[in-house]
């Protein structure tokens, strides 16, 4: 199989930073900004930098970015700049689009007009850093919806030496160990048995409050 190709339009922080990071992995990336100046400090960090404007559908067009696998709209404070590179690139048949929201709102657009997937770094992070900050364990901290999440936490103390079935967070807290990481080993199947070792971070999914209920009682470790 090819290796996807992506582009990434805005190249402020955020875009930046995911179009170096692809870069680096080996992947193909076209970074446009209107912004001349932009394009020129990125120019060597990227495989491809152009100065377009992305809410020109012809430029676009001329840019062939209905062949790229992934477009990321990066663009934040010009929402309507986002809102309309967003469309065009829907119109001209990109097939995945990203996009960054800057309001809850924006998303709300972006999602509407054909956005795949709609990022809010600054309200994401948020979240994370809140949830490490009250429970240090916590290493991630990922919203599948408004009531379920994903967190990485780190094994407390309290857990190092138990197995599964001794912990029962699915009684106690209703929630659900999916992983277990050793290193760079991933333990996706744990059986009831697997006993938590120190250092091991457990991948758990569960509804917020119990997560919370959960994060709290292990908040000491
Ligand atoms: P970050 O927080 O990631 O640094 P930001 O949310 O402040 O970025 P902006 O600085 O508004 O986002 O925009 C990011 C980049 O998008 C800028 O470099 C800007 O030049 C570029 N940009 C804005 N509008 C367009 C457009 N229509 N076409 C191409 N690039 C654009």
């Amino acid at each position: 199989m090819a290796k996807k190709q992506f582009a990434v339009i805005g190249m402020g922080r955020f875009g930046s930073s995911i179009a170096k990071e692809l870069t680096g992995m080996g992947y193909e990336v076209l970074a446009i900004d209107s912004d001349e100046d932009r394009i020129q400090e990125l120019s060597e960090a990227v495989t491809h930098a152009v100065v377009a404007d992305s809410t020109d559908e012809e430029a676009m067009r001329a840019l062939g970015i209905r062949n790229f696998d992934v477009a990321v709209v990066a663009i934040g404070t010009d929402i309507q700049a986002s809102i309309l590179s967003t469309l065009i690139l829907k119109d001209l048949g990109v097939a995945t689009i990203v996009a960054k929201a800057q309001t809850e709102l924006h998303g709300k657009v972006l999602s509407k007009i054909g956005a795949d997937q709609v990022i809010h770094p600054e309200r994401d992070m948020g979240l994370r850093v809140a949830h490490h900050l009250v429970s240090p364990n916590i290493l991630d901290y990922i919203e599948l919806s408004e009531d379920y999440s994903i967190v990485d936490l780190k094994a407390p103390a309290q857990m190092v030496g138990r197995s599964l079935k001794q912990l029962d967070v699915r009684a106690k807290y209703r929630c659900n160990v999916m992983a277990i990481k050793t290193g760079s080993n991933m333990n996706i199947a744990p059986y009831a048995d697997d006993i938590i070792r120190e250092g091991d971070t457990l991948v758990i999914v569960g509804k917020n409050s119990d997560l919370s209920q959960l994060e709290q009682a292990y908040s000491e470790g």
